[in-house]
């Protein structure tokens, strides 16, 4: 039997993982390849969450020290989350004119976020990318389990992605 697309009135096949819900529960409705791209594309995780729900979030223990659910299991929410933004296995940005920010009108926080992620102002999308999958290897937990400075950088680095992201492809 086949799976069919979650997304509102879709009938195609539902192949692609998309996570459910903000709380690391594993649960995942299936998308077609066009809405998960749409998915991807219009994601941001974090919105709506306070700092200290961010923090929790990233420490959890599924995400960070159970053995069963490695960071790298594929499962794990994180994964998917950076498979997805590293490989843009679904070509999300492929077709999209490489759209610079106008300058003139960055924000304090856009500021911030290419500061943390050590980027020039005029970055564009697949420097960032780059950028990105460069510091994400860098302080990858695996390589540093329990280290607070090290998930601290992570976390402002992966939230300063989820900006910039999201301002980079804003229609
Ligand atoms: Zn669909």
């Amino acid at each position: 039997m086949k799976n069919i697309c979650e997304w509102k009135n879709c009938k195609e096949f539902g192949k692609f993982k998309a996570p459910a819900e903000k709380d690391n529960s594993k649960k995942f409705k299936l998308l077609c390849d066009q809405h998960i791209k749409l998915f991807n594309k219009s994601w941001n995780y974090f919105e709506g969450m306070s700092d200290n729900e961010i923090t929790n979030f990233l420490k959890s223990d599924i995400t960070w020290h159970r053995p069963t659910q490695k960071f790298g299991s594929p499962d794990n929410f994180f994964s998917i989350l950076w498979n997805n933004a590293l490989n843009d296995k679904f070509k999300i940005f492929k077709d999209e004119k490489n759209k610079n920010i106008n300058k003139v009108k960055l924000c304090k926080k856009d500021k911030d976020a290419f500061n943390i992620m050590e980027l020039n102002f005029n970055a564009d999308y697949m420097a960032v990318q780059r950028k990105f999958k460069i510091l994400v290897k860098k302080f990858h937990p695996d390589r540093h389990a329990g280290n607070k400075v090290y998930e601290d950088k992570l976390k402002k680095i992966t939230m300063a992605y989820s900006h910039l992201k999201m301002i980079m492809v804003q229609k």
